[in-house]
């Protein structure tokens, strides 16, 4: 996930000199009722369609998706069974959005910190219980950051450009050669595909 939206209120939006200023990244912009709602897309990998209910779920390329990672409760059978018997390192597998849907290279970096899983691992030789385990730590994580930038949108501007309060809570991500919070190594960014994961080999096997 690298686009995302802000919500702002009639207040919170006379307050900001254009949305040019505060967002240079936007793309969209609605205006709505009462408030404002703007689509931000940093890389340019997100995209936006207007398309009809039934329609939507047609399409190959939603029926396809895994389950959301901001669905509560996270449908954890469904992401097991499309994680199970992946060659694909777990590191990869979710950015697949045809295994889990709504997981960017933040959220895949700390959940699997805190699932103390390494993202090199492959899917196949992960146990049940702990794919179980990067489901409920993938949710969590998910949840916390929108909480998070629900109420911070004003202080948003960080990692990538942007980012909210969520930066304090990162573990892993975006801390290449600083120490483990838990253990005291320090954090590795390597290569992995095309992105770049972080995650601590002491605390992560
Ligand atoms: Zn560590």
């Amino acid at each position: 996930m690298t686009g995302f939206w802000a919500l702002y209120s009639d207040d919170k939006f006379k307050k900001i000199k254009s949305i040019e200023d505060e967002f240079k990244h936007y793309k969209i912009y609605f205006r709505l009722e009462n408030a404002h709602l703007i689509f931000i897309n940093v890389r340019k990998f997100g995209k936006f369609r207007i398309m009809d209910l039934d329609e939507i779920n047609l399409r190959p390329s939603i029926a396809k998706l895994g389950p959301d990672i901001l669905e509560t409760p996270f449908n954890t059978a469904e992401f097991i069974k499309r994680l199970r018997r992946r060659k694909k390192e777990i590191g990869k597998a979710l950015l697949d959005s045809s295994i889990v849907a709504g997981c960017g290279n933040i959220y895949k970096s700390e959940a699997l910190f805190r699932a103390g899983i390494n993202p090199f691992r492959t899917c196949d030789s992960l146990k049940n219980n702990e794919m179980k385990i990067i489901a409920e730590k993938l949710s969590e994580v998910a949840l916390e950051a929108l909480a998070n930038k629900g109420s911070t949108l004003k202080d948003f501007k960080h990692v990538d450009g942007y980012s909210g309060l969520m930066q304090n809570r990162f573990k892993v991500y975006d801390r290449a050669d600083k120490e483990c919070t838990a253990c005291n190594s320090r954090i590795i960014a390597e290569k992995q595909g095309d992105r770049t994961s972080f995650y601590c080999a002491k605390c992560q096997n």
